[in-house]
C-alpha cells in the first residue's frame, strides 16, 4: 500500500451518547497506530460530541440533503454538517440507494455539495449479487462511478472510493482476494479516465463488506486496496481496533 491505509468507521443509526465510549477507546488506540488513518462516521446525532471526545481520527457523516438549506424537513445540509464537526460524508451507501431510491444522479449532487462545503467525499459503489451472477459487476461499477462521482479542479485529491459489493454488506460473505483485485484494478481504471492518470492513481479505493478482524489482513492485502470501509465490526472498539492493527501490520509491507 503506497498511502497510510485508510479505515473509516461506518456506525450506520447505531449508538446514542453512551457509545462515545468506544469513540474515545479508538481515538486513544489510533495515537499509538500512527500508520493507519482512522475515521468514524457516527449517526448525524453524535458527530459533535465524537469530535470533541476524539482528538486524532477523522469524524465524518453518513448521507447529506444536496441542497444548502431550505424546506427539507429531516434533512441536513453538508455545510450543518461541517458545522457540526465533520471533515467528510459518505454518499451512495447501499443502502441509502436502495432505502431511499437515490439514484447516481442524486449520489453526485450529494458529492458536489460535500465538496463545496469544504469536506472530503467517499462515494460508494458495488453490484448487487444478481448483477454479479451475471458477470456484469465490473460494468454495473464503471456505470456508478462515471455517473456519480464528482469531477472538476483538484477534486480528485478529496475524493476517496468505497467498493462495497451489496451481496457482502452486512452478510459475512465476502469477494475473493481475486475477485476484489479485480474489480479495483477495474475501478483505478475507470478512476483515471475521470481524473486523469496521475490524480486518478492518488484516489483511495476502499473495500467493504462484512470486514472482521480476522478477514482484514487477507481482505486489505488485495490489489490496489487503500483501506475498509467497515460496518457492523466498527461498532466497538476491540473488533475495529482488530481491523485497525491489522492495516497498520498490511501497511508495513
Ligand atoms: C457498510 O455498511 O459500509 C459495511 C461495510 O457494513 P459491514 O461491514 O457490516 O458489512
Amino acid at each position: 500500500m503506497a498511502q497510510r491505509p485508510y479505515i473509516v468507521g461506518n456506525w450506520k443509526m447505531h449508538g446514542t451518547r453512551a457509545m462515545l465510549a468506544e469513540a474515545r477507546a479508538i481515538d486513544r488506540a489510533a495515537e499509538r497506530l500512527i500508520k493507519v488513518e482512522v475515521a468514524l462516521a457516527p449517526p448525524a446525532t453524535l458527530i459533535h460530541a465524537t469530535r470533541k471526545e476524539a482528538t486524532l481520527i477523522g469524524v465524518g457523516a453518513q448521507d447529506c440533503h444536496p441542497a444548502d438549506g431550505g424546506a427539507h424537513t429531516g434533512d441536513i445540509s453538508a455545510a450543518m454538517l461541517k458545522d457540526a464537526g465533520a471533515g467528510f460524508t459518505i454518499v451512495g451507501h447501499s443502502e441509502r440507494r436502495a432505502d431511499h431510491g437515490e439514484s447516481d444522479a442524486d449520489v453526485k449532487a450529494k458529492a458536489e455539495a460535500v465538496l463545496a462545503s469544504g469536506m472530503n467525499v467517499i462515494v460508494c459503489v458495488g453490484e448487487t449479487e444478481e448483477q454479479r451472477d451475471a458477470g456484469k459487476a465490473e460494468s454495473v461499477v464503471a456505470k456508478q462511478l462515471k455517473a456519480s462521482l464528482p469531477t472538476g479542479e483538484g477534486v480528485a485529491e478529496k475524493v476517496t472510493v468505497a467498493y462495497e459489493p451489496v451481496w457482502a454488506i452486512g452478510t459475512g460473505r465476502t469477494p475473493t482476494v481475486d475477485d476484489i483485485g479485480a474489480m479495483h484494478r477495474s475501478i483505478r481504471k475507470v478512476v483515471q479516465g475521470i481524473y486523469g492518470d496521475e490524480d486518478g492513481a492518488g484516489v483511495r479505493i476502499l473495500y467493504g463488506g462484512s470486514v472482521k478482524p480476522d478477514n482484514a489482513a487477507e481482505l486489505l492485502a488485495a490489489d490496489e486496496v487503500g483501506g475498509a470501509l467497515v460496518g457492523g465490526a466498527s461498532l466497538t472498539a476491540e473488533s475495529f481496533l482488530g481491523i485497525i492493527v491489522a492495516a497498520a501490520e498490511a501497511g508495513e509491507d
